[in-house]
């Protein structure tokens, strides 16, 4: 086994911490920003620029793996990393999000607050058309050719194992913020007995797959808004054993009210193993990134920063702007000028302006590394910060000047 971590400092009077996970493709140093690459490419960037801009690791995503090209296909190019020509960490995460989301049209966790939908039975009835979730797993319907599938714990264990990353998350089922508090229950309990499914399933893979390196399991904490719920889930998942094994860290997900966002991540960190490593599941924003460090989040993914770069807003300190603005066509200083990527370093906002108005493709490539740079770096910071001693000083430094664009 080549995995484990170490915690090396602590914000005083908060959960937070640095440290180091080590996995067999190298080591993560946290608090981390891990990029996403759902379909095994960070969309628009080459895995060499994702890696000078000091990205540690990415994030894959099974669901649409499995879908495209299949599982086999990249267990037979000797795992993700190697497919991809990446050879730092990765991670995927179990598919349980998009298999369910993708089916009734959420795009992310935090989206789930529209007005539209207000009850089970709403959700129900919309999910009926491309997922159905049981006891035993989900039916849904592919988004590429309506083809119908079916995932399990067993299942998601499978996918994740052919693909090879060296993190996976168990397969759980998402809610919104729209289930009733009984569905909530319900649900939970659903996910922690597919937790104790996806440690026996993996367990037995790993057992038959010896020959590959080993991949770290990560059981995913439900449990919405309710303080009750989400520690009943870190408490279950924190301590769960079965076949002999227990998670090797843990996800925080699901449905989030996001001014709530720190406080959840505590009530969940409190009850949690302190030496296990916990991923926050889609949480990319700056203010919401410090909020997830300090409460004591050891990685994040979104992907906020990519797909927002494709249509040509970008991050500087001061907020988020749109370079396909008008005001930017003769301004030639970069787009920020205190940054040190790629894209800063040779390019100005008056040339990324022409390149978006004139929808060549460098547009998004050159938009893509800054955001990614911009987000990394800035967790990388908040790190340095926390093993300075003075991570309080940087994050009011930071969202002093940061207006949020949301
Ligand atoms: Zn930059």
């Amino acid at each position: 086994m080549s995995f484990s971590f170490e915690v090396k400092s602590a914000i005083p009077k908060a959960h937070g911490r640095s440290g180091v996970i080590t996995t067999p493709h190298g080591e993560i140093k946290t608090p981390a920003f891990i990029p996403v690459g759902t379909k095994a490419t960070v969309k628009a960037a080459l895995p060499d620029s994702i890696d000078d801009l000091g990205a540690q690791a990415v994030l894959a995503n099974a669901y649409h793996l499995y879908l495209q090209p299949g599982p086999e296909t990249l267990d037979a190019a000797g795992g993700l990393g190697k497919f991809m020509n990446w050879g730092k960490p990765t991670f995927t995460d179990s598919g349980g999000f998009q298999v369910m989301s993708l089916g009734v049209g959420f795009k992310k966790v935090i989206d789930m607050n529209g007005d539209s939908l207000n009850s089970d039975d709403l959700i129900a009835e919309k999910r009926e058309r491309l997922a159905h979730v049981d006891d035993d797993g989900v039916t849904f319907k592919s988004h590429l050719d309506g083809s119908m599938h079916r995932f399990s714990p067993e299942v998601s264990m499978q996918v994740q194992h052919q693909i090879g990353a060296d993190i996976i998350f168990a397969f759980d089922e998402l809610t919104t913020l729209h289930n009733t508090r009984k569905y909530q229950e319900e649900s939970l309990e659903r996910t922690r007995l597919w937790a104790i499914r996806c440690l026996d399933e993996h367990k037995r893979l790993a057992e038959s797959r010896s020959h590959r390196p080993y991949q770290a399991l990560f059981g995913v904490l439900q449990g919405a808004q309710y303080e009750d719920l989400r520690r009943k889930a870190a408490k279950d998942l924190g301590y769960m054993e079965s076949s002999g094994i227990s998670f090797d860290g843990f996800g925080i997900g699901g449905a989030l009210d996001k001014s709530k966002l720190g406080t959840i991540v505590g009530w969940a960190v409190e009850e949690l193993p302190v030496n296990k490593p916990r991923h926050l599941l889609g949480i990319g924003e700056p203010a919401d990134l410090f909020a997830g460090v300090e409460n004591g989040a050891d990685t994040f993914d979104c992907v906020a920063p990519t797909r927002e770069a494709r249509t040509s807003a970008v991050y500087c300190p001061t907020g988020r702007f749109n370079v396909s603005g008008s005001s930017y066509r003769k301004d030639f200083s970069p787009i920020d000028s205190e940054c040190t990527c790629y894209t800063c370093k040779n390019y100005t906002r008056a040339y990324l302006n022409h390149l978006f108005r004139a929808k060549e493709i460098l547009g998004p490539t050159l938009a893509t590394i800054h955001n990614v740079h911009f987000i990394v770096n800035l967790v990388e910071r908040m790190r340095l910060a926390i093993e300075a001693g003075d991570f309080f000083e940087f994050k009011q430094e930071f969202l002093g000047r940061y207006k949020n664009s949301n």
